[in-house]
This record gives structure tokens, sequence and C-alpha cells, in this order.
């Protein structure tokens, strides 16, 4: 599947399940964005995806790096063990996050001002600057401004706490940047056990590809069913989860 339908189908996952996490417009927003950027996350397994070309040779010798330890293109990162890894990371950049100074921040060179403190941020940012930009890349918004607008982003996002703010998703309380991430792994799993190639889900155990599709419906990557079937329905299943979750109630 393309990285632009990934990207889709991330933000399509979290905008229709928010009514069941009760968030606010922000958060909803800041939730679907970072969806669609998790929803391209697994493909960091390619060099070619649009998440390994976010940041130049940096993001493209770390998916050369992915892709030499998970097992190639589509393997553990597009398994559940993969899914678990994204979301712990995402968890443990928040949590790194929280242990260090809170909004509202102190300016530079005030007394309650410590460099060190800010080095609690810099996980947290990384991480939803690649998802905000590779979600841009994917969707081809901005240019070659997406990256720039993916950084203010980031810093907007923590600077408001955004990405900490705690959802409760079924039993579970979880930090949205955790939430999205994990939201938007699976639907990138989903998208993909649509595509001829299927899944490993249990990948390192098995090699065992899953499908969601019977051989004959299975979509090639690319042709003409993605173009004027999956991608439209995506755009229009957006729209409407976005109008259904802001219009809760009705
Ligand atoms: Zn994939």
């Amino acid at each position: 599947m393309l990285g632009r339908d990934h990207a889709l189908s991330g933000a399509l996952a979290f905008a229709a399940l928010a009514p069941e996490m009760h968030v606010s417009a922000a958060y909803l927003a800041t939730g679907i964005a970072l969806s669609a950027g998790a929803g391209v996350l697994p493909d960091i397994d390619h060099p070619d995806s649009s998440i390994a070309l976010t940041f130049g040779f940096l993001s493209n010798s770390f998916s050369w790096l992915v892709q030499k330890i998970s097992g190639g293109h589509r393997h553990l990162t597009h398994a559940i063990p993969g899914i678990l890894v994204f979301t712990a990371g995402a968890l443990t950049a928040g949590r790194y996050q929280l242990s260090g100074p809170h909004p509202p921040y102190a300016a530079p060179g005030s007394p309650a001002w410590h460099p060190a403190l800010f080095w609690h941020l810099v996980p947290a940012g990384i991480f939803l600057t690649l998802l905000y930009a590779a979600a841009l890349r994917a969707l081809k918004i901005g240019g070659h401004h997406g990256d720039l607008i993916a950084m203010a982003g980031a810093a907007a996002t923590i600077y408001f706490g955004a990405d900490l703010d705690v959802i409760q998703f079924g039993p579970w309380h979880v930090p949205l940047i955790g939430l999205a991430t994990g939201i938007g792994c699976v639907a990138h799993i989903v998208g993909d056990e649509l595509t001829h190639g299927g899944c490993p889900l249990l990948y390192p155990v098995s090699d065992h590809e899953f499908h969601l599709l019977p051989r004959p419906l299975q979509i090639t990557t690319a042709k003409i069913a993605e173009s004027y079937v999956v991608f439209p329905l995506l755009a229009i299943g957006l729209a409407f989860a976005v109008w259904n979750a802001v219009h809760p109630g009705r």
C-alpha cells in the first residue's frame, strides 16, 4: 500500500475511535496528525519509504539499519512484537518528557531555567517531528516546507503537553503519544494485510503471512484498485469519521 493511503488509514482509525475516547477538538486534531504519521512508521524498514526520507540521509541510514536488524522489509516492523516496540518507544519518550520541565516553561536565562532539563524534551521532540514530517510527506502537503511545519508542530505539541494528555481507551489510560502510535501502526498492518504481500504477524516466531482478503480480492500496491477504490474510500471515511467525532451524541 502507498504511504499516502497508510497515512490516511492511520488518521481514519484514530478519528473513528475518537468518540470512544472523549477527546477535545485540539487533542482530536493532534491524535489524527500523529496517527497519520504512525500509519507510515512500520515502513521505516524500507529505505525508499516516505518516513525513511523524512530527515534525509540520517533517517535513510537509520532505515537501512532497521531493515538489516528486523529481518528485511515487512518483517519485524509489520508484526505484533514490532508494534509493541514502537508503542513502548513512544511511551518511553513521553515518560522521559514528563520527568522534565512542565509547561509553562521558564525562559532561557531565568533562574528556573537549566539546559539539562530540556534534554527531557529531546526524544519526544524528535519522535513527534518524525511522525508529523512523515505524514506531511506521505500526503504531499507542504512540499519543501513540510519538515519545518512538522518541527513547529512538534514544538507546539510539546509546549502544550498535548502528546502527554492521558486518554481513556476502553479499560486503559494511555498518553496520546503512545495511543496514536499504536493505532497508526495497527492501521498500517491492516492495510498491508489487504495486499498480496500480507504481514507476518507472529515474526520472528513464524514467517506465516496473514491476509484479510481472499487472494482474488487482494490489492496490488499502486494499481488501479488502490488509486480508484482504496484512496477515495479512505478519504471519504476520514471526512465522515472526523465529522462524527466532532458531533457526538447526534
Ligand atoms: Zn508496510
